[in-house]
């Protein structure tokens, strides 16, 4: 039978240099929620963040990451996940993902969030509250000697509380520090003998925490650009992701401006 590993927690200095990295992917997506409106292109978003993310000194850790040609991933409506900057504009009632990731002094940042896009309908709302909500009950078990299992348990819990979306399976959080993914993955519903799932946390670990919750089902696929993961249904998206910190007084988000 095997047994979790031990996934070594980061140290005080390694904590701060996160928070620094952390800190200027919470400034683009702050940003990023003044740029949002019809019209705006994800490649004018990308040339923002790419810019702020080299003028504070620090690399973006998507691009080049297996090839990914941009600074973001932007996914819009029916895309969950890792789609390309492109030049088309959102238009009024998109809802529109954007994940960013920093470098700084070699430590990374990973953040996402969800905006709606002029006037959205009520269900894509719903979803967008679902998925922060989804977000932060698992950010709330980041606590040390919880599981990592209770962080995947509340996220998914939340979600079937609250609403009759679906938790995306195939994508899932991640350790993170040196690397842009480290173990452990950090799934977003329960499944007993998960690798991780007795992981009892400590302080110092650091975790992406990052539901992705369809409207439909669960189910997605890639376009043949290979990259942007589309539901299998058509039917709407979001996603909501902090780089969260154990600490002494319980969980800290390390991506926030
Ligand atoms: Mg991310
Ligand atoms: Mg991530």
């Amino acid at each position: 039978m095997r047994t979790a590993a031990r996934i070594r927690p980061k140290n005080k200095v390694e904590l701060a240099k996160m928070r620094e990295s952390g800190r200027i992917v919470g400034e683009i997506l702050a940003a990023v929620t003044a740029m949002i409106k019809p019209g705006v292109t994800p490649l004018e978003l990308d040339e923002f963040a790419e810019g702020h993310i080299r003028g504070r000194g620090a690399k973006p850790s998507f691009k080049g990451y297996h090839g990914f040609p941009k600074s973001l991933c932007i996914s819009v409506n029916e895309e969950v996940v890792h789609g390309i900057p492109g030049r088309r504009p959102l238009v009024d009632g998109d809802v529109v993902t954007v994940d960013c990731g920093a470098i700084l002094d070699g430590w990374h940042g990973d953040a996402a969030r969800t905006y709606a896009v002029g006037a959205v309908e009520p269900e894509s709302l719903e979803l967008l509250r679902v998925c922060e909500g989804a977000l932060m009950a698992g950010v709330a078990e980041m606590r040390p000697s919880r599981k990592l299992g209770d962080v995947s348990r509340a996220v998914e819990a939340f979600v079937k509380r609250e609403s009759s979306f679906s938790v995306v399976r195939q994508y899932v959080g991640h350790g993170i520090g040196r690397a842009l993914h480290e173990e452990p993955q950090v799934p977003n519903y329960y499944e007993p003998g998960f690798p991780f799932s007795e992981l009892v946390l400590e302080v110092g670990h650091v975790f992406a925490i990052e539901p992705m919750v369809n409207a439909g089902t669960h189910d997605v696929r890639v376009l043949d650009d290979l990259w942007t993961v589309v539901t299998a249904d058509g039917r709407r998206s979001a996603h909501f992701e902090h780089t969260v910190a154990v600490t002494e007084d319980g969980p800290q988000l390390l991506t926030l401006p």
